[in-house]
């Protein structure tokens, strides 16, 4: 993953968190997958990472909702805008709809690809990065799988289980 030297700033809707990255890395994606769809209340998340050294938060804090043991994502406790995904990879996927500029990062791979919506037709000219439990990711889905906080896409009596 190259590094692009770039200043990008960016916030929430309502204006409490902003932020800004000093560099910023080459992997401006849109994830399809189950997790993202919901973390974003949209069909996909548009992201693209600042390293985390890169990354300061100018004003306020991002709230923090562990989607799992693994995943950490932020957003603003008072609009409710999603900022942002971040493993433990040393960067921060920021949501490109959250840039000042959203233009910037055009996607170069769509992945979690198993939960596109089904009219939703795949981008000209963008590489597949491929589903979630493809071949390299097992491990990783894995972890995700048995630390889920993800409500299922269903009713449930109680909640959270256990
Ligand atoms: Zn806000
Ligand atoms: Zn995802």
């Amino acid at each position: 993953m190259d590094r692009i030297s770039k200043t990008v700033t960016g916030g929430c809707q309502c204006g409490a968190v902003r932020y800004r990255a000093t560099e910023m890395l080459d992997n401006s994606h849109l994830c399809h997958c189950r997790m993202c769809q919901k973390a974003v209340g949209n069909v996909f998340a548009a992201l693209v990472a600042a390293p985390n050294p890169a990354l300061t938060f100018t004003r306020g804090e991002p709230a923090i909702f562990r989607s799992s043991e693994h995943v950490e994502r932020g957003f603003c406790e008072r609009c409710g805008t999603p900022l942002f995904y971040r493993g433990n990879t040393g960067r921060t996927n920021l949501t490109i709809g959250s840039l000042d500029d959203p233009s910037d990062f055009p996607p170069i791979a769509e992945v979690g690809t198993e939960a596109r919506v089904s009219w939703l037709k795949p981008l000209p000219d963008v590489e597949d990065g491929g589903q979630t439990e493809s071949a390299g990711q097992e491990a990783w889905a894995a972890a995700i799988r048995v630390t889920n906080r993800q409500h299922p896409d269903h009713d449930t009596d109680e909640w959270p289980n256990g």
